[in-house]
């Protein structure tokens, strides 16, 4: 069974020779488990926290161990009644080929069904990234209809899924994302009125100036995936009692510092700015996932992937997550 250990730490930016590819034998079957063969790997921001001992929203990750990581596949062998051989599921098995999973324990393995939703989209769209597009929207911003709502990372998992649903409730909906062609994809194909490219508007001045033209009404509700001079230039065309969903900030997860420069605003324009961790809030993921599986069996959401080929090739996909280099939710094939 081929896996990738966390090998070292960091130092600054995350390198491939912080992971290391061994091979470990899979281990006999008790009462209770389920043998799982993995097509999919998710590769997600949040793992770059991991790799470090100091405090971020995920735990920390001891060394030596498989990197932990969402996981589509199939079942290979099973000792628990719930599961056959052959059934699809999703779980958390890591970054390697097969994992054996205690079928009884809460939320470890999911049977999913692939008859409208390809098997991918459950680490996407119709998984994690797609309820946290979900929560932010829907417990935090809450939006009414004809509202302006703004999304950085626009392009990514949690990106398009927000614009799917923001779309839906009939807002105005804006993206910031890296490049013109990532831009003209969110317009042209995820539902975006508009989208910023912010390698165009690099600095607070040109973001503001950008966001008063796409967002005439000024901006009721921020998601937001990337912080810095981001967040600087949305709170100043905020409208008052407008709600920021503080969900990542990418730009600072590899050690760049990113201050907020006028937290004056928030008080000036009596808003609500709230940090959440999709994970605490299971409650919430069976609606979210009906309504998000709903659109994509309805074309609505049909969003882009970025697929690595190999478990060798996750190291270098991941740390390109987190330069932009992938384009829409970042897998890699195993099988
Ligand atoms: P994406 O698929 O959006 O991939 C990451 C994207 O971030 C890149 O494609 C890139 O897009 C953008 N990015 C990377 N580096 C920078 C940078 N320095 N400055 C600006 N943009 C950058 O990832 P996800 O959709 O999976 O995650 C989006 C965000 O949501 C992350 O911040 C993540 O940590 C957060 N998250 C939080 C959760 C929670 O529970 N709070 C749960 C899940 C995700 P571009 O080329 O457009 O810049």
């Amino acid at each position: 069974n081929p896996q990738i250990l966390l090998d070292n730490r960091p130092v600054g930016e995350a390198v491939v020779s912080n992971f290391k590819l061994v091979e470990a034998p899979t281990p006999a079957l008790q009462d209770g488990q389920v043998l799982v063969r993995h097509h999919y790997l998710s590769l997600d921001p949040y793992m770059r926290g991991r790799m470090n001992d100091s405090k971020s929203y995920a735990a920390s990750q001891p060394l030596g161990e498989v990197m932990l990581g969402g996981t589509v596949g199939v079942v290979e062998e099973s000792r628990h009644p719930k599961f056959q051989p052959g059934d699809q599921v999703v779980g958390m098995g890591g970054w390697q080929h097969y994992s054996v999973v205690d079928g009884n324990a809460p939320g470890m393995l999911r049977k999913v069904d692939t008859t409208h939703v390809p098997l991918s989209y459950y680490l996407g769209a119709v998984g994690m990234p797609g309820v946290t597009a979900w929560y932010g929207l829907v417990k935090i911003i809450n939006p009414k209809a004809g509202e302006t709502v703004v999304v950085s990372a626009a392009t990514g998992a949690v990106g398009s899924a927000f614009a799917a649903l923001a779309k839906a409730r009939g807002c105005r909906v804006v993206g910031i994302a890296g490049g013109p062609e990532k831009c003209a994809y969110a317009t042209n194909e995820l539902g975006f009125d508009a989208c910023i490219d912010y390698k165009v508007h690099s600095d607070l001045k040109s973001m503001s100036k950008a966001l008063k033209e796409a967002c005439p009404d000024g901006i009721d509700g921020y998601f937001e995936n990337v912080g810095g001079y981001l967040l600087d230039a949305v709170l100043l065309r905020a409208n008052a009692f407008a709600r920021v969903a503080v969900c990542g900030m990418i730009a600072g997860y590899d050690g760049q510092p990113l201050p907020l420069q006028n937290p004056a605003l928030i008080l000036i324009n009596r808003m609500k700015v709230e940090g959440f961790i999709v994970s605490e809030h299971m409650e919430v993921w069976p609606e979210a996932l009906a309504e998000l599986g709903g659109l994509v069996a309805q074309g609505k959401l049909r969003p882009r992937e970025t697929v690595a080929q190999g478990l060798a090739s996750a190291p270098e996909a991941f740390l390109g997550l987190l330069k932009g280099k992938n384009f829409g939710k970042q897998l890699v094939k195993l099988i």
